[in-house]
């Protein structure tokens, strides 16, 4: 009998995750923030898949974080700042060899959870994987990508990557994952902020590419600095390439912006700033950035942490 999967966190990517396990024929649980959440979830009576043209009903179980039963996988789904809190709810139920694995972007989230559950093996990922909600329970697979996945601690790869070949979901373990979510982080801080702040589509920095080199080069001597000169290696030429094949992209920052979400600068921005200043390395253009998009997100009434 395999270890079932509980998956926390029913939105984006806890679907596209649980869908793909489920069709595979594993056992999946979905655990969601309540009652009324369950009960609505039970309505819709499974999760809709979207791919192309196709889509696809598939029933998954799911419960609350209350439940009893015990959790020995559990994939972590909700967004950075969630995530403490949610796992923190069932700490409790983690079996004393359960592993997590979480799929948060950025970094400082990984560590908290990591702290929380000491006993327990985390494993951190990274995806460039694109999925939206269309609706409560139906989530489109917008981008084909890859997860990759590793373990600060060192250790081997765990058995079950074979369950994620069998589900159809791409993936690489690395024995380097805090590099390349610092590498995934410094991309988004030179994209993202500026996409809001601009309020235009990736393509359209083309028009502040001095602005963007500036970023590139303090977040490249960040990363050298935080210990990670494999992440800085040719960034500003990625990041460049990155803004011409996204050019009709709105990037993730700007859709949560546009839509009144919060968005996740702590765990972005705000953490190379952090790390900036821990490192006594002065990062001015950053620490402007993070003032300005702070300010930007205060004046329409969003968090700015
Ligand atoms: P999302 O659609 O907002 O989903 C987050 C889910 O977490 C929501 O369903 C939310 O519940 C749930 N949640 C929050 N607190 C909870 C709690 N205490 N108990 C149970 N459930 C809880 O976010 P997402 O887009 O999937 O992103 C998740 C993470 O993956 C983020 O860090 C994101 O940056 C990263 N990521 C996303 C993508 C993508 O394409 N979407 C790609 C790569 C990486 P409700 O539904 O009740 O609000």
């Amino acid at each position: 009998m395999p270890t079932p999967w509980h998956i926390l966190g029913a939105g984006s990517m806890g679907m596209l995750w649980s869908a793909r396990l489920a069709r595979a024929g594993l056992p999946v649980t979905l655990i969601l923030r309540n009652g009324a959440r369950l009960q609505a979830y039970q309505a819709a009576q499974g999760v809709t898949l979207v791919e192309g043209e196709h889509s696809q009903l598939i029933p998954i179980r799911a419960q609350t974080p209350e439940a009893d039963e015990p959790v020995q996988r559990l994939l972590v789904t909700c967004k950075a700042y969630d995530a403490e809190h949610a796992v923190r709810q069932i700490a409790g139920r983690l079996s004393p060899d359960a592993e997590l694995i979480l799929l948060q972007n950025g970094l400082g989230s990984q560590q908290i959870v990591a702290d929380l559950v000491p006993r327990n093996r985390c494993i951190f990922a990274s995806s460039t994987e694109g999925a939206f909600r269309q609706s409560d329970w139906r989530v489109v697979f917008a981008g084909q990508g890859q997860t990759w996945l590793g373990d600060t601690s060192g250790g081997e790869a765990p058995q079950w990557l074979e369950e994620l070949q069998r589900s159809g979901i791409a993936h690489q373990w690395s024995p380097n994952i805090l590099s390349r979510l610092w590498r995934k982080l410094a991309l988004n801080c030179a994209i993202n902020p500026l996409t809001v702040l601009h309020d235009c589509r990736n393509g359209g920095l083309q028009a502040h590419s001095g602005e963007v080199g500036t970023l590139c080069t303090e977040l490249s001597r960040l990363l050298e600095d935080c210990g990670h000169p494999e992440a800085a290696i040719d960034l500003t030429a990625e990041v460049n390439r990155v803004i011409q094949a996204t050019a009709n992209n709105f990037s993730s920052m700007h859709q949560d912006v546009t839509q009144g979400r919060r968005t996740e600068i702590s765990y972005l921005l705000g953490y190379a700033c952090a790390a900036a200043a821990n490192h006594q390395l002065a990062a001015p253009h950053l620490q402007a950035l993070q003032q300005r998009l702070s300010n930007h997100l205060k004046q329409r009434g969003l968090p700015c942490n």
